[in-house]
């Protein structure tokens, strides 16, 4: 999963990028890159622009005074790898960045984004939120055709495309890319003087247009737009490639396809709650679930505990329709990162311990109703329900604001294979037994997507595959599990 923003006309593109890949940190934790074009020439690892001749010693010279891409990208966390150094290196008034959390491709600094290439169409630089599942057929025929790949990313695919086009101009050739790609995408491009941002026909991920003062500024969420005071404008409509040039946002094409699929999940987790995805706002959505929770699963009870911070909003939409009291009554250490490393086991096993810590005062003698958003393997739930009834819990009863996950996604998100998904191969009762449970209840697929979508918007503009196993799109069985591919097939006919 990742996280991509853009913004063209603004003397501070570089650090406007940084702040705003600073509020979407939460897409991807991996890595961070930021790419500017500027006609100055830097002393820059990477940088790329139009060569116009060699030294001696075969070094390409890029001709002073042409546009060139700076780029500085590195493994980490936004604020770490971007210092006031790196950040003076990416001069110029338009830039793009993306952070990263690999779902195609390995955990390396190779895969980092933006990618940049110097293409018979002019220096570019992509950043990609999405995955491709015609990405490995691509490269397979690309690498037939003689391309050499630097990455396992599946956006060099898009760049090699973009290159080996026989379109005219870099317009017309990533239309021609992206019509050959299937799949989910949104896309931000930086070219000398403009930026592409493009969505896919089904719009799995968001992507939305902004503006501070003269400039358009394109990201995933509306989060990184407040955080630098820019105006929401508009979404990229789902199969729209706008060219943003100047002041003004052209739309250059409109792919169609006979649905939208934007992912369900954006709303249930991933997006920030205080972003509006797909034109809600994802923490009212979630406080909808949690009401629909209520309605579907009701139970008596003490108290309302959300598992931190997946669950706090669906939580209080519970309380709220219940009528039954919320109470934090898990604590998270908001500085746990992965950087912790466990003691010897001698010492003790920490577990869960780590990151949450039950409030004994809350919990003591309590019926409680807890709320998470998803349960994937089990296993964590299992040790918070145990935790709490360490904690002199009564009961605990588990409640999920999303349907079984029964599926892993190929758009994108990085869940687990089925195998490892403990809804795939046991029965709700068999999870509650599982997780030591008093009860548990899931919101209803139905349940979720009414929760979602307006009354006159068509039942399936949501993506539920993960949930439902009815995947919308696929045509690269070396992405899926055997039993998948199978099932998509038949979904299909
Ligand atoms: Fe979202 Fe699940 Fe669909 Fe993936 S499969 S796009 S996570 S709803």
């Amino acid at each position: 999963m990742c996280g991509v923003f853009g913004i063209l006309n603004h003397r501070d593109a570089a650090n406007l990028v940084y702040l705003g890949l600073y509020a979407l940190q939460h897409r991807g934790q991996e890595s961070a890159g930021i790419a500017s074009v500027s006609n100055e020439s830097i002393l820059s690892e990477g940088n790329i622009g139009e060569a116009c001749g060699s030294t001696g010693t075969g070094e390409q010279i890029i001709a002073p005074g042409t546009p060139q891409i700076h780029i500085e990208k590195e493994m980490g966390y936004v604020a770490d790898v971007f210092t006031h150094e790196r950040l003076s290196r990416l001069p110029g008034d338009c830039a793009v960045g993306h952070v990263r959390y690999s779902t195609a491709g390995g955990s390396m600094l190779c895969n980092a984004q933006p990618i940049v290439a110097a293409t018979n169409k002019g220096p570019i630089a992509i950043a990609h939120n999405g995955n491709l599942v015609n990405g490995a057929d691509l490269r397979r025929r690309l690498g037939n055709e003689g391309a050499i790949f630097n990455s396992m990313s599946d956006t060099e695919v898009i760049v090699h495309l973009i290159a080996r086009s026989k379109a005219p101009d870099l317009e017309r050739a990533l239309i021609d890319a992206l019509s050959q790609c299937s799949g989910a995408y949104s896309i931000v491009l930086l070219a000398p003087g403009r930026i592409f941002a493009a969505r896919d026909p089904y719009g799995w991920r968001p992507l939305v247009l902004g503006r501070l003062d003269d400039a358009i500024a394109v990201s995933s969420e509306t989060c990184a737009f407040d955080l630098i005071g820019a105006e929401t404008i508009r979404e990229v409509r789902a199969g729209e490639v706008v060219a943003i040039e100047g002041g003004r946002v052209r739309v250059a094409h409109q792919f169609r396809s006979e649905r939208e699929a934007r992912c369900i999940f954006e709303h249930v987790y991933f997006a920030r709650p205080d972003s509006v995805v797909f034109g809600k706002n994802v923490a009212e959505t979630r406080k909808r679930f949690g009401a629909q929770l209520a309605r579907e699963h009701p139970v008596d009870a003490d108290v309302v505990i959300p598992v931190p911070d997946s669950g706090v909003f669906a939580a209080l939409g519970y309380a709220h329709e219940s009528g039954i009291p919320f109470e934090f009554g898990l604590v998270r250490n908001h500085y746990v990162g992965r950087t912790f490393i466990e003691p010897k086991q001698a010492i003790r096993h920490f577990g869960v311990k780590v990151k949450l810590n039950p409030v004994r005062e809350l919990i003591a003698g309590k019926r409680i109703v807890l709320i998470d958003d998803s349960i994937v393997r089990g296993t964590t739930s299992k040790k918070i329900v145990k935790m709490l009834k360490q904690y002199g819990a009564k009961e605990v009863h588990m409640r999920i604001s999303s349907p079984p996950t029964t599926g892993p996604c190929y758009y994108g998100i990085d869940t687990p294979q089925r195998r490892e998904l403990i809804a795939s191969s046991s029965s709700i009762e068999q999870i509650r037994e599982f997780i030591e449970a008093d009860s548990l209840g899931y919101l209803s697929e139905e349940g979720m997507v009414q929760a979602v979508r307006n009354g006159d918007e068509p039942a399936n503009l949501y993506c539920t595959a993960c949930f439902s196993g009815r995947y919308p799109l696929t045509n690269d069985t070396d992405a899926c599990e055997p039993g998948v591919a199978r099932t998509l097939l038949s979904a299909q006919t």
